[in-house]
């Protein structure tokens, strides 16, 4: 019976359809969904009734009066002020909320999900399976947060989210970007003088082989690289488009791919229905790639004003990330990578300041790489956006308004249903929180205590009322 429940969820959610090349998707999927048919609709969905709960619902500014919220299967099914019957012969729990705040799971778009425990060494020599293990369990620690949905925007997360959507392991959905392509000497390019030159047959650098980062220096190898990507299920393409902190040799100010490097990439992603997003801090890189197509931008910490109009005027997305200084103690003290690190930390203040004075489309991650110790702080760099917006914009910035971002994916997105909001027909992703998140925002910088359940596509993964 447990069985065939988890055959219907397939039919409906679909997760295994994007993880897997589309001959072999539908062979499963045909073996998941048709054969327990009459079984199927004998099966009783498990409902969820939410009574009494003050919803934000991912776009206001403030909580709903008294509400009751039903869930069925994966879906909110109703919500409504009056009391909800649950559908006849339906099995289902009721949660009091004693008046808590109902709100949709939170979701970091700049996540690494690959490279967030190990520390750069770790992340260098050891396999793959220590790494996937490792991130698994950082994958249940963060949807125990509230992150019940992330943007993975480099590494090798195909199999992590794979084993999430089948229910081998706990955590949030994954938009994987796959390896982060690069060119050589770019961002993402770790090899060492050794390994040079590169010639055509010599076997993969490390960084390739484990899929974390590509390199590709020409318009066609950039072809060959996103499409690969997008064979093995990526929902979004994810350039270097310039210099980066961890990289070591990559300077901040370089720019990288060509116009035509990032136009083959922008045509081959949407040839395939979605879209590409650049890791860019100047306004060069960030000017270059827009012009080339780019539909959203990572970081911009050291962009210029003009720059700022551009990304307005486009309708671009600008992807930020509150980081905080700590994140420099994964570079030695005196090293270039460190130094990097506080040229772009610099820039934090000024880009947050544009992104308010120009109303650019602005999505919340954290980009937390190396460092299980700040991980565990994730929803506290979510809280720590106090420094420019109001509770209330910081909740919807990491709810609706990023999931309109994902939305990018178009037909690639991993999900079939709509995420980042509280309403009718929208997949059932929620956090009960234990008070008035828009009143005291500092209720999330403690998820343990304060978020009392937490679901995931109508399931449960925590429940303190119980
Ligand atoms: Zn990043």
């Amino acid at each position: 019976m447990v069985q065939l429940r988890a055959g219907s969820e397939h039919c409906k959610s679909d997760p295994v359809r994007h993880s897997l090349p589309a001959a072999l998707a539908s062979t499963v999927l045909a073996l998941a969904c048709s054969a327990p048919v009459a079984f199927a609709q004998t099966a009783e969905p498990t409902a969820v009734l939410f009574e009494n709960v003050r919803v934000f619902d991912g776009k206001s500014d403030r909580l709903s009066s008294a509400s009751n919220v039903l869930v069925v299967g994966n879906e909110i099914k109703t919500i409504s002020v009056s009391s909800i019957a649950v559908p006849e012969g339906v099995q289902s729990i009721t949660i009091n909320g004693g008046g808590r705040t109902l709100m949709p799971g939170l979701i970091d778009v700049h996540w690494h999900a690959m490279l967030v425990r190990p520390t750069v060494p770790q992340l260098l020599t050891s396999d793959i399976g220590y790494l996937t293990l490792a991130a698994g369990a950082e994958a249940t620690a963060t949807l125990m947060r509230g992150f019940t949905t992330v943007r993975d925007v480099g590494g090798p997360a195909f199999s992590l989210k794979r084993a999430i959507d089948e229910g081998t392991v706990v955590g949030p959905r994954i938009f994987p970007s796959g390896a982060m392509i690069t060119v050589t000497s770019g961002h993402g390019d770790f090899r060492q003088p050794f390994e040079l030159p590169r010639v055509i047959g010599a076997p993969r650098s490390r960084g390739e082989e484990v899929g974390a980062a590509m390199i590709a220096d020409s318009p066609d190898e950039v072809r060959v690289r996103v499409r690969e990507q997008l064979l093995l299920g990526a929902s979004q393409i994810k350039l270097t488009a310039g210099g980066g902190v961890a990289s070591p040799n990559s300077p901040l100010d370089v720019s990288t791919f060509t116009s035509e490097e990032l136009r083959a990439a922008v045509e081959a992603a949407e040839n395939w229905g979605t879209y590409v997003t650049v890791h860019a801090y100047t306004s060069e890189a960030v000017q270059r790639a827009i012009a080339a197509g780019v539909k959203c931008i990572e970081h911009g910490h050291l962009m210029d004003e003009a720059t700022a109009k551009l990304i307005a005027k486009s309708g671009v997305w600008l992807s930020m990330q509150p980081l905080p200084p700590e994140l420099g103690e994964a570079f030695p003290p005196g090293s270039e990578e460190r130094r990097k690190f506080e040229q772009v930390l610099s820039g934090t203040d000024a880009t947050y300041k544009l992104a308010k004075k120009y109303k650019l489309k602005t999505a919340f991650g954290t980009d937390v790489l190396f460092s299980h110790a700040i991980a565990q702080r994730q929803t506290s760099l979510l809280a720590s956006l106090t420094r420019w917006y109001t509770a209330a914009e910081i909740l919807r910035m990491a709810t609706g308004v990023n999931a309109q971002l994902l939305a990018l994916s178009g037909l690639r997105s991993p999900y079939v249903g709509k995420l980042g909001v509280v309403e009718e027909g929208a997949l059932a992703d929620l956090l009960l929180v234990d008070g008035n998140p828009i009143e005291n925002i500092k209720l999330i910088e403690d998820p343990g205590r304060n978020f009392v359940v937490i679901m995931k596509d109508g399931k449960i993964y925590k429940n303190a009322l119980r």
